[in-house]
């Protein structure tokens, strides 16, 4: 969602006008792909990427390092809808929990969570996680060792996060689409522990 959605919208409607007029676009063309776009958006996708990242340690450097290149390797794209958005995966570790807000709107990475839950949008959240973020997490079930750092991330239009948890313990043992099936929408945005 853009911070200037109303001015942006009108602007690309204008173009698109301008394409179908010159028979470049066909009318609702560029609809048909958002609508696939937001259809193939799940948190399975987010969750298939941590679990690829838990078994892989050459895919989860990999996918610290340049997230869009690596969620290639597994058939995901942040490339729908009309532009690339660039995607940085951020790591839970010992000493480090990140959470991901966006502080202005409600960016998200839909491709890969599907459309955002109705708590990540809402004023109370957007403006607390900033000022409190142990605070928010404790609402949500999340008790922090006074020890580890919390991480904030502010999403934009052009950036968005997802949040690589740690791997449970007693997990030694399980598959691949096991350990996908334990990660949880909240876990990728941060506001749970997995
Ligand atoms: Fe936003």
């Amino acid at each position: 969602m853009s911070h200037d959605s109303s001015l942006i919208s009108a602007q690309v409607r204008h173009v698109e006008a301008l394409l179908e007029q010159r028979g470049l676009l066909d009318a609702g063309e560029i609809d048909t792909r958002i609508d696939e776009f937001l259809a193939g958006g799940t948190p399975a996708n987010g969750a298939r990427i941590v679990a690829r990242a838990w078994v892989d340690p050459g895919f989860a450097s990999r996918l610290l390092a340049d997230a869009n290149g690596a969620i290639r390797e597994i058939g995901l794209s942040m490339a729908g809808g009309l532009q690339e958005q660039r995607l940085k995966v951020v790591a839970n570790t010992d000493g480090e929990h990140n959470v991901v807000v966006c502080t202005l709107c409600s960016c998200y990475p839909i491709a890969l969570l599907g459309p955002s839950p109705g708590w990540y949008k809402s004023e109370a959240y957007r403006s607390r996680v900033v000022r409190d973020p142990r605070g928010v997490l404790r609402e949500f079930g999340v008790e922090l060792p006074a020890g580890t750092q919390v991480s904030v991330w502010d999403a934009s239009a052009e950036s968005r996060y997802l949040v690589l948890p740690r791997r449970p313990e007693g997990t030694e043992g399980l598959a691949e689409d096991e350990l996908a099936a334990l990660v949880t929408r909240k876990g990728l945005i941060g506001t749970a522990a997995v």
